[in-house]
């Protein structure tokens, strides 16, 4: 297997096909209202992440079924994850997330329920909670953690207000309640190198991430980022060694962590710069492509732990 896709593991681990449905809830992030910050992650456009989402003003059961009416016919899909995707989904008081989560799950065809948010707005009270709807509805919950680089001097620069550290900690209070754990990772940020990309995908391996969500770096309109794009403060790597820097990440990744995506997407009409105008699926094929003539894996390289200066004396090595 070249990597591991997130088609194969639903396949594997549900047994069909599953689809995700976008959740879009009235929410907004720390990082925003002043908690964090007040300008939020200098890439981040006005609606967050949510291009094809509903409007948050539609109940989630409105949301699930609409989405729903559209996917089973054209997919004939039986099973479904329900993804709380926009903003920080974690962010409000506990008993509206409580609610929305339950309201998330109700549905009889919902197999798991996935929720994007931000590594400081995980907590040990939080997540009893939600541990308690998923046992009673006897699903998978994936929280997907917003990181986009381990290194944490780019995170300064593209004003996360947090650092990797909250990350961490995220990651291993989230395993402590045997829930799936998902990585937003930009490979591509204008400060990070490739030593940057392989230590992304050692400390990913090395916290036994369950998935990784990859993105190149778009520009978003009316961000502080495009601003910083147009007035040529920063500078984009070309698509080669956008290609180059998945290549090794999934070289040095883990071969147990589960990819959803080599790429992201984002409409034409919102960015000024987006996958260097060339389609997601053609850039994902292209990987492939090249990985298959040169012999590379996902975990080829992935060498680095359990001891490593040590294998010299281990007599199974
Ligand atoms: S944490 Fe997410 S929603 Fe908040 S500003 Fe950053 S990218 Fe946007």
């Amino acid at each position: 297997m070249i990597y591991y896709p997130f088609s194969d593991y639903l396949k594997h681990h549900y047994g069909e096909k599953v689809y995700k449905l976008p959740i879009a809830l009235p929410v907004t992030c720390p990082n925003r209202d002043g908690t964090r910050g007040t300008n939020g992650c200098t890439f981040c456009g006005e609606i967050g992440a949510g291009y094809e989402n509903l409007p948050s003003s539609m109940t989630i059961s409105e949301q699930i079924a609409n989405n729903k009416a559209h996917i089973v016919p054209k997919y004939k899909a039986k099973k479904f994850i329900s993804y709380l995707q926009n903003f920080t989904n974690t962010y409000m008081p506990i008993e509206k997330l409580v609610q929305c989560a339950t309201e998330a799950v109700q549905d009889k065809d919902i197999v798991a329920l996935y929720i994007a948010t931000r590594p400081d707005c995980i907590s040990e009270y939080y997540l009893s909670r939600l541990n308690a709807i998923k046992k009673q509805y006897n699903i998978d919950i994936c929280i997907e953690l917003g990181l986009q680089t381990v290194n944490y001097k780019s995170l300064k620069k593209i004003n996360r207000g947090h650092s990797l550290a909250e990350f961490i900690d995220a990651v291993l209070q989230i395993k402590q309640y045997n829930m799936l754990t998902c990585a937003h990772i930009i490979l591509d940020l204008p400060w990070d190198d490739m030593d940057d990309v392989i230590e992304n995908a050692k400390i990913m391996s090395a916290l036994k991430l369950d998935q990784v969500k990859l993105h190149a770096l778009y520009i978003i309109k009316n961000t502080k980022m495009a601003d910083d794009y147009l007035h040529d403060k920063i500078k984009l790597i070309s698509l080669d060694d956008y290609k180059k820097r998945v290549i090794t990440f999934l070289e040095y990744l883990s071969s147990d962590i589960v990819l959803q995506r080599l790429i992201g997407r984002a409409p034409a009409e919102n960015t000024l710069f987006s996958n260097w105008h060339t389609g997601w699926w053609k850039i994902r094929d292209e990987i492939i492509t090249e990985m298959e003539k040169n012999n590379l894996y996902q975990g080829k390289l992935c060498n680095y732990l359990n001891g490593p200066a040590l294998k010299k004396f281990d007599p199974y090595n």
